[in-house]
C-alpha cells in the first residue's frame, strides 16, 4: 500500500457542497475541476489525490481500496451496504431524506404493494421489515413517472423540497431514513495508513463543527 492517500468524491451535487468543505479543512485541487475532464485531480497536498467519479460507484472504489476514503450519500451507502467500509464523520451536506410517496388521494394499493424505485435494496428491506408484501421495480431516474403511468403504486425516492412529487400530483408518505453525506474510510487503510488519515479526519471533523 502506496502512503498516497486517494480520496473519491461523489459527482453531481454533493461535490458542490463538498468542495468548500474539504477547503475549509485544508484540501483544495490543484486545477479547476468544473473546467477539466480529468476524472483524477492532485491537491496542495503532495500526498493526497481526489477522484471525481459517479456516487453509487464511491462505495464500491473505497470497499476495494483502489480509493482509501471517499465521500458518498447515506442514501447510496444503504443500498450498497457497508462491508469493508468505516463510516467515521457525517459531513451534515446534501440533507433530505429517503421517502416513500405516491399519488395524492390514491386508492389503498393492491394487496401486493408495487414499488418504483433505484433503492431496490432498501426498498425490500423497509417493506419486510413493515410487513407490506411489495414487488420492487428498478429504475433508473424519473421515479414520479412510474405511478402517474401506473407502472407503480408507489415510489421510494429521495425527498427535499417536495416540489417534484406536488409538481406531479403526488406527496410523501412514510419516512424510511433521514441522507445525509458521510465519509467513507476503507477498513485496512484506517489502519494501515492510520498516521496520515488521523489529522485529515481530525480536521475534516472540525470543519463540519465550524459550520453548524
Ligand atoms: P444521481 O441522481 O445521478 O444519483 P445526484 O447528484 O442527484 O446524483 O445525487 C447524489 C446524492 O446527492 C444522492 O445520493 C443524495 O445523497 C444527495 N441528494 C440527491 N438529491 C438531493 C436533494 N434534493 N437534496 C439534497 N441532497 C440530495
Ligand atoms: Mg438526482
Amino acid at each position: 500500500m502506496s502512503k498516497q492517500l486517494i480520496l473519491a468524491l461523489s459527482k453531481g451535487r454533493i461535490l458542490d457542497e463538498t468542495l468548500p468543505l474539504l477547503a475549509d479543512a485544508g484540501i483544495e485541487p490543484a486545477e479547476n475541476l468544473s473546467k477539466s475532464r480529468k476524472l483524477l485531480f492532485d491537491t496542495n497536498l503532495d500526498d493526497v489525490k481526489l477522484v471525481i467519479i459517479r456516487a453509487t460507484d464511491v462505495p464500491t472504489y473505497v470497499q476495494m481500496g483502489a480509493a482509501d476514503l471517499g465521500v458518498a450519500g447515506k442514501d447510496v451507502l444503504l443500498e450498497h451496504g457497508a462491508e469493508g467500509l468505516y463510516e467515521p464523520l457525517d459531513l451534515e451536506i446534501a440533507k433530505c431524506k429517503l421517502m416513500t410517496a405516491g399519488i395524492d388521494g390514491a386508492k389503498p394499493a393492491r394487496a401486493r404493494r408495487r414499488v418504483a424505485t433505484k433503492f431496490v435494496n432498501v426498498a425490500r428491506r423497509y417493506y419486510a421489515e413493515q410487513g407490506i408484501q411489495a414487488e420492487v421495480i428498478k429504475l433508473y431516474g424519473a421515479m414520479e413517472l412510474a405511478p402517474l403511468m401506473n407502472l407503480a403504486d408507489e415510489i421510494v425516492d429521495i425527498v427535499d423540497t417536495g416540489n417534484t412529487l406536488r409538481a406531479n400530483g403526488m406527496s410523501p408518505r412514510e419516512l424510511i431514513a433521514p441522507i445525509s453525506t458521510r465519509l467513507v474510510v476503507n477498513k485496512a487503510a484506517m489502519t494501515m495508513k492510520h498516521q496520515r488519515l488521523k489529522p485529515l479526519l481530525e480536521r475534516l471533523a472540525l470543519a463540519v463543527e465550524q459550520r453548524r
